[in-house]
C-alpha cells in the first residue's frame, strides 16, 4: 500500500510501497485514514530538524492528525464497529511501569521522556492507506463532523490548555456570578499570539468561553485568513507595526495571553504585556539556539506582583481529544463557515511536494487526502 514516509539517513521524503499491516491481536482496530493534516511539525520533519523512524525501520511514515474510517475491528473490541469514524492520539505511553501517568493514560506527562508519538517519534504516523491502533487510543466522531474533524488533533492543545486554566485560575478566590464573561473566574480578554490553526482554534475557543479575543501575527492585516478571525468577532493586531505595549494599552489588563507562535524572542516580548493576576500559556516548540535578552528584574517583579502563572503544555490525552471532539461540535454549530474556513487547502496525497515544504499566504490548514 501507499505511504509518505521520510528517510532521515537519505535526507529524502517520497511515496512508497510499503507492506499493510493487519489485525494481530484481537483487541486491535484496523482504520483507513481519510484526511491527514500538516502542521509546523511534519515541516520540521521533512527539513529533518527531527522525526524518528520505528526501531528496525529507515523510514518514518508521516502524519499525525487525521481522521479515519474503521474497516475492521477484533473480535475482543467493544464499542467500536466497521464504518466509525475516528480520531487517533499520537503520543502513546513509555514502557516504563513505574511511569504513573503513562500507566494512567496521561503519556501525555510522562516522566521518562520515552513514549512515542505517531508520526514522529519512533511510530509509524497516518499518511498511508491503513493503520492499526487499539480503542484506548481512539475518539469517536460523529458523521457530522466529518469534514473538520481532521482539526480535532490541533484542537486538543487548547483543550488541554483550557482545562490547566480553569484549574489554575481557581486559585482566584472570588466567585463571580453563572453568566460571566469568560466564566467564573471572570477572565475577560485573551491575546493570541501566532496565526496558525492552533492559534485560530485557541481564539475561537476562548471567544467561544465568552472572552475579548484578540490575535497578534506578523501576517499583514490585508492577508485574506485574516478576515476570517474578524468574521468570528476576534480582534486583529498586526505585530510588525505595533509593539506589545501599544496592543496591551488598546486592550486593558490582558487576563490570558496564548503563545501558538513558536518563537521564544515574540513569547518574552509579550511576556511584560500580562495583565494582573494573568496567566501566560506557551504551547510553541521552538527550534534551538536563538538566544534571547530579557530583563530578568523587570520579569520577576511583575510575576511576583502580579500573581503571574506560566503555563507550558504540550500533546494531549485520549481524554482531552474526546473533549475536543464535544467542543468541536459546539463550535462548529456557533461558527460554522470560520471552522470550515479553517481548513484552507485539501489536496490529494500525491501531491505533497506542493504542499508540504512551505507555507503558502493565506494558508490556515492543509490537508492531504488518501
Ligand atoms: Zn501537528
Ligand atoms: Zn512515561
Amino acid at each position: 500500500m501507499k505511504a509518505l514516509a521520510v528517510y532521515p539517513e537519505e535526507k529524502d521524503l517520497r511515496l512508497v510501497s510499503i507492506p499493510e499491516p493487519r489485525l494481530d491481536s484481537p483487541e486491535q482496530v484496523l482504520i483507513h485514514p481519510l484526511e491527514v493534516g500538516i502542521c509546523g511539525t511534519d515541516r520540521d520533519i521533512v527539513s529533518f530538524e527531527f522525526g524518528t523512524p520505528p526501531q528496525g525501520l529507515e523510514y518514518l511514515v508521516l502524519g499525525h492528525e487525521t481522521i479515519g474510517e474503521v474497516v475492521e475491528v477484533g473480535r475482543n473490541v467493544e464499542g467500536f464497529r466497521k464504518g466509525d469514524l475516528v480520531v487517533p492520539t499520537v503520543r502513546r505511553p513509555c514502557p516504563d511501569p513505574s511511569c504513573i501517568p503513562c500507566q494512567t493514560h496521561q503519556s501525555d506527562m510522562c516522566f521518562t521522556g520515552r513514549f512515542t508519538e505517531r508520526g514522529i517519534r519512533s511510530a509509524s504516523g497516518y499518511l498511508t492507506e491503513l493503520i492499526v491502533d487499539h480503542p484506548a487510543f481512539l475518539a469517536r466522531i460523529p458523521r457530522e463532523l466529518r469534514s473538520v474533524a481532521v482539526l480535532v488533533e490541533p484542537l486538543t492543545v487548547t483543550e488541554k490548555a483550557l482545562k490547566e486554566l480553569d484549574e489554575v485560575q481557581s486559585r482566584l478566590p472570588w466567585q463571580c456570578p453563572p453568566g460571566t464573561p469568560g466564566g467564573r473566574y471572570g477572565c475577560r480578554s485573551a491575546l493570541v499570539l501566532g496565526a496558525g490553526p492552533v492559534g485560530f482554534l485557541a481564539a475561537i475557543s476562548l471567544t467561544h468561553l465568552g472572552m475579548k479575543t484578540y490575535l497578534a501575527s506578523r501576517n499583514p492585516p490585508d492577508d485574506p485568513k485574516i478576515q476570517v478571525l474578524l468574521d468570528a468577532g476576534i480582534g486583529y493586531f498586526c505585530s510588525a507595526v505595533k509593539t506589545p505595549q501599544e496592543i496591551a494599552a488598546a486592550i486593558g489588563n490582558i487576563d490570558i495571553i496564548f503563545e501558538a507562535a513558536g518563537s521564544s524572542q515574540l513569547s518574552f516580548e509579550y511576556l511584560p504585556v500580562l495583565g494582573i493576576n494573568g496567566i501566560y500559556i506557551m504551547t510553541g516548540v521552538p527550534g534551538p539556539g536563538n538566544r534571547v535578552t530579557i530583563d530578568g528584574d523587570d520579569v520577576m517583579r511583575r510575576l511576583v506582583l502580579n500573581n503571574q502563572v506560566i503555563l507550558g503544555v504540550v500533546n494531549a490525552n485520549i481524554d482531552a481529544f474526546r473533549r475536543a471532539v464535544h467542543h468541536l461540535a459546539l463550535l462548529s454549530e456557533q461558527y460554522p463557515e470560520t471552522v470550515q474556513a479553517l481548513i484552507s487547502t485539501r489536496a490529494p496525497m500525491e501531491d505533497f511536494s506542493q504542499y508540504l515544504t512551505q507555507k503558502r499566504r493565506g494558508e490556515i490548514k492543509t490537508v492531504l487526502t488518501l
